[in-house]
């Protein structure tokens, strides 16, 4: 059968696809260090798995409200408040089926067809395809390496038409790691506003950020901007809980309602234990959150050393999520490869190292490295990355 032109235009997750490479030759019997996982390799903190069996064994397994359980909607809106002073009722308020749901059906509430979203380069690879799906454009803007691949307000400008509805914010970024100040927000916000823009701002990082930068929403810089903007967040990232499917999204009523009926239709509810899972994780205390957080930031710093030393490498240390976003085109024109793709591709057939490619992102002079996974692996793969360099030079 023919499938709908929407799916036809698909791009498959360049993510998915070298993970599951990796996949493949482990399951063959080769000792494979896969870099490309998008999650924290920590198991769930203890007290977040026995509420969702308390949840289990008092009955708590039924269909919830489409928007999610209120007690977790308040937890949620205490969050905003704790972290983000930002005051939010549970109207504005939606729990979704993790972050990624939560960006779905939001562009699917606020796109009509041919609807224009800026998404800055490198970019989180499910973006242009969650806009193509709601029948919208992505309008890929570039950020330039050498501004820590941040968007400019210039370059914000230039990429303004008059169909252009909502721009993407994501600090910290997948894949760069790379966050905005609070005068870059700023200049930004101002910007969307004069063009009356709605902000997506994916905050999914928030909790992993290993300098002294403090994250700021760009909700909280004014009441104009807390108006035109949806919060993106989740408990995947910040609490290791990337199976359980908790995200929300926290923003204009309107918004929330259309966001609330489509979920009606679709999910019918986040699972109901796994709302209560998350319920715990937001009233509990992030002595855990901090644990895993001080474990991420002790790879960073040894395996951005690590990767400096390989040649042709350059790296700025980015300052959170958990990702080393490198430029390795000279690296890979030294080895004799005409393309990054093509080192990627090598690499893990002769060295059993996986990365996912920087094309995938919009950044094709790049890779992206996960360190979510042990030292002692880290250690491991990066001298068989070097050791492969030094064969091929
Ligand atoms: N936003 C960004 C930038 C991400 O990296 C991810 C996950 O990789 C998500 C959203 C989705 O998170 P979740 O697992 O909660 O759907």
């Amino acid at each position: 059968m023919k499938l709908a032109e929407r799916v036809q235009s698909l791009t498959p997750s360049t993510t998915l696809a070298i993970t599951a490479k990796a996949k493949a030759l482990k399951a063959e019997g080769h000792d494979v260090i896969g870099l490309g996982a998008g999650e924290p390799d920590f198991n769930t903190p203890s007290y977040i798995l026995d509420a969702a069996k308390q949840a289990m064994d008092e009955g708590l397994t039924k269909y919830t409200p489409a928007g999610g359980i209120p007690e977790l909607k308040v937890s949620i809106t205490e969050k905003l408040k704790r972290d983000q002073q930002l005051t939010y009722s549970n109207e504005q308020i939606i729990v979704t089926t993790g972050a990624k749901h939560a960006l779905f059906t939001l562009f699917q509430v606020i796109l009509n067809p041919g609807d224009e979203v800026i998404v800055p380069a490198p970019y989180w690879v499910s973006y242009p395809e969650q806009i193509k799906l709601a029948q919208g454009n992505p309008v890929i803007v570039p950020a330039e390496e050498a501004n820590h691949f941040k968007l400019t307000p210039e370059q914000l400008k230039a990429s303004i038409t008059d169909q252009t509805k909502a721009v993407i914010i994501n600090s910290p970024s997948n894949p760069t790691g790379m966050m905005y100040s609070e005068e870059e927000l700023k200049a930004l916000g101002d910007i969307c506003l004069e063009h009356g823009l709605l902000i997506v701002s994916d905050e999914i990082y928030e909790k992993l950020i290993y300098t002294e930068e403090e994250h700021v929403s760009i909700a909280q810089l004014s009441d104009e901007l807390y108006n035109q903007t949806v919060i993106i967040n989740g408990v995947s990232k910040s609490h290791s809980m990337t199976g359980w499917r908790i995200g929300f999204a926290a923003g204009p009523k309107e918004i929330i309602k259309g966001m609330t009926n489509m979920a009606s239709h679709s999910t019918s509810n986040p699972t109901s234990i796994a709302q209560y899972a998350a319920l715990a994780a937001y009233q509990g205390s992030e002595e855990k959150v901090d644990e895993m957080k001080k474990a991420f930031k002790e790879r960073l710093d040894v395996l951005h050393k690590l990767l400096l030393e390989i040649p042709g490498v350059k790296c700025a240390k980015p300052s959170g999520a958990f990702y080393l976003f490198p430029n390795v085109i000279e690296t890979a024109s030294l080895c004799g490869f005409s393309s990054v793709d093509d080192l990627v591709k090598a690499l893990l057939d002769e060295e059993k190292v996986a990365l996912v490619p920087g094309s995938g992102f919009g950044s094709p002079e790049n890779v992206r490295l996960s360190y979510a996974t042990s030292l002692e692996q880290l250690e491991e793969a990066a001298g068989r990355i070097r050791r492969f360099v030094e064969k091929h030079q």
